[in-house]
């Protein structure tokens, strides 16, 4: 494994960072032994950065992760979640919420201590009371030693320089934004990196939508990203390649990017993913799918309430 700076935090973590949703069976049902079996293989192979919100499966994936980190030892894994969403449509980031939910994460997650928590899916929210409430109120938890680093996730990338130019914010969650079809991530980093701000991407699969399954029911995505998606699949296909693999070793090549979460809750997924990781790009193949991908390229979806558009 390769293990790169996180901001300013001073923890090395792996390129490849265990994306733990999918032990919410949030995809698909799992079976909490291969759940735990996945976690264990993940560290087994070097993984070391783990992300999971009590929002996956409502409770579950934290709970779930919680019974696979109990068999290891503490020094193993940096482990970040979040406070604030709690349900599709269910958010609170208030003072008291957030509070208390630190406490119930640490009992689910069997640890007594959190490296990054993060304010899950801010767009949600009110920004402001992030900035003067929430924040503060994890700056109280942190000087408790119940976490290490505070930071925020979201969509809109926009989002987070309001919150980095009125806080002090470790790190930055961004997902699908730095996959084969949406790089809009890249044009953020000079700011992040002036700022400290440590960076993590998640979803370089684009939540399935470049891999041979293709995407779940409920994508957000639009048709034509879907279409262009498929397409770019097909192509890969044609030419022996699984376009999961070349989009696993797109997102991890930025090394600017300390850790790039996928999510799976199958072992066989996990090591494709290391080895992936680790091996050549085809430069050819993934110019023809940028090529394929141009199109659609850095078109996203809306995520949020209207004022944070
Ligand atoms: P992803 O793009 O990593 O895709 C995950 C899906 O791809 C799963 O269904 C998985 O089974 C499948 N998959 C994984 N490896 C595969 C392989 N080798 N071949 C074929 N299919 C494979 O999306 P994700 O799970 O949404 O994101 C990763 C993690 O990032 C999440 O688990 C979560 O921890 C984090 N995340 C956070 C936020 C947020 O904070 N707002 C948003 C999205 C993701």
């Amino acid at each position: 494994m390769v293990y790169r700076k996180l901001g300013k935090t001073g923890l090395e973590v792996s390129i490849l960072g265990y994306g733990a949703s999918p032990l919410g069976s949030v995809f698909r049902n799992v079976d909490e032994a291969v759940g735990v079996k996945t976690v264990h293989t993940a560290i087994d192979l070097g993984i070391n950065f783990i992300d999971v919100s009590p929002y996956y499966g409502l409770t579950l994936a934290e709970t779930v992760l919680g019974k696979a980190l109990k068999e290891l030892p503490r020094d193993a894994y940096c482990l970040a979640t979040k406070v604030g969403r709690y349900g599709d449509a269910e958010f609170d980031f208030s003072a008291a919420r957030v509070t208390k939910s630190v406490d119930e994460s640490l009992a689910r997650l069997n640890v007594d201590y959190i490296d990054v928590i993060q304010c899950h899916d801010i767009e949600f929210g009110s920004l402001d009371q992030v900035v003067n409430e929430t924040l503060p109120a994890l700056e109280k938890v942190r000087e408790q030693g119940k976490v290490g680093f505070i930071g925020i996730t979201g969509l809109p990338l926009e989002i987070f320089r309001y919150v980095i130019d009125r806080a002090n914010v470790d790190t930055i969650l961004s997902y699908c934004h730095y996959s084969l079809n949406d790089t809009a991530l890249a044009e953020w980093v000079p700011y992040l990196q002036k700022e400290e701000v440590g960076i993590i991407s998640a979803s370089p699969l684009s939540m399935r939508l470049l891999t041979e399954q293709g995407p779940p029911d409920w994508h957000p995505a639009p048709e034509d990203i879907q279409q262009a998606c498929a397409k770019a699949a097909a192509h890969c296909r044609k030419n022996g390649v699984d376009i999961a693999k070349l989009a696993v070793q797109f997102g991890l090549a930025n090394t600017d990017i300390a850790t790039t979460l996928v999510g799976t809750a199958n072992p066989d997924n996990l090591r494709k993913n290391v080895d992936w990781a680790l091996s050549e790009f085809d430069d050819t193949l993934l110019a023809e799918v940028l090529e394929i991908l141009t199109p659609i390229h850095n078109k996203t979806w809306l995520s949020g309430i209207p004022e944070n558009q």
